[in-house]
């Protein structure tokens, strides 16, 4: 009898967030950390970011958080699968990013660089962290 109640409670735990609640639970965080890092510019009339060299989609408005203006970054919690995060794990040597460890990411369509996702970054912009930013000259934005 008690090993029934006890499955019952544990199978409680298994749920999960949503994505829904997941964007806008980021959304909150970037907004706390906005006074020192993170503007949060309104792109929902931006219904599409391409690769600047190829034209490639790379995401859309409903996956985009706001921009890191101090890396001229646009910050998106959602790309297209065109977006290849690039195995290799390199350290930052950009004083903005401070000591961060990062992921460089490609387009698919031409292989060029277009962004990174931050991996362990310090405390301040640990917000930043598991999203992908992409670098604003590189890309090109569409209403
Ligand atoms: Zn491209």
């Amino acid at each position: 009898m008690s090993n029934s109640t006890r499955s019952l409670r544990e199978s409680s735990y298994d749920i999960g967030p949503c994505d829904s609640t997941q964007t806008s639970s980021i959304a909150d965080q970037l907004r706390a950390v906005k006074d020192r890092e993170i503007c949060m510019v309104d792109y929902r009339n931006c219904s599409v970011l391409q690769c600047m060299t190829c034209n490639t989609v790379l995401g859309d408005s409903l996956g985009i958080c706001g921009e890191l203006q101090r890396l001229q970054s646009i910050i998106c919690l959602n790309v297209t699968e065109d977006v290849r995060v690039n195995k290799k794990l390199e350290m930052s040597l950009n004083s903005h990013l401070a000591s961060s460890t990062y992921q460089v990411l490609h387009c698919a369509g031409c292989h060029g660089t277009i962004g990174l996702v931050l991996h362990s970054t310090p405390e301040h912009l640990s917000a930043l962290r598991n999203l992908f930013l992409l670098r604003k000259e590189l890309i090109n934005w569409w209403e």
